[in-house]
């Protein structure tokens, strides 16, 4: 049991700008308290919608809701940032477009963690991770992706 799990419980986790949760994109957001990733997909045609909006961009349906991917997802895109944009946010960090294998156009901004930056690469397979975060409304979940599969620790320093 967790005795003085309080306020203080910050300390080791960095600084991350938090979403607008609003009752559009709360499925996205708070669905890594239940461990998924969920997006929006349209009922008629089955298209998966994001970011969140209420209408299907494909067939105009208005009969959309969340559903469960995966979680597994690749690399398409990232960038190692080196600059301090925020206290606590430190650099380096990756910032990466990942691709999930659910639909060819569904893709999400995130950033790879539990590796190094210079670990990340084009088409590295990785998965998602959810970071808790207070919210003034309730938690939020930020999805973040981490290398799936066995680690590569590299040779020995
Ligand atoms: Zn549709």
């Amino acid at each position: 049991m967790n005795a003085d799990a309080t306020a203080d419980a910050g300390d080791e986790t960095p600084f991350r700008v938090m979403p607008a949760v609003t009752v559009d994109n709360e499925h996205f957001w708070r669905g890594g308290a239940e461990g998924e990733l969920r997006i929006l997909r349209c009922a008629r045609c089955a298209y998966w919608i994001h970011p969140p909006a209420p209408i299907c961009p494909e067939c105009l349906g208005r009969d959309v809701s969340p559903e469960a991917v995966s979680g597994e997802a690749t690399v398409l895109s990232y960038t190692v940032n080196h600059q301090l944009w925020y206290p606590n946010l430190d650099p380096p960090y990756a910032v990466a477009i990942v691709q999930l294998p659910e639909q060819a156009d569904l893709r999400l901004t995130t950033n790879i963690v539990n590796c190094e930056p210079s670990e990340v690469d084009f088409d590295m397979t990785v998965k998602v991770t959810f970071l808790e975060y207070p919210d003034s409304r309730g938690n939020v979940w930020l999805p973040m992706f981490e290398p799936a599969g066995e680690k590569d620790e590299g040779p020995g320093s």
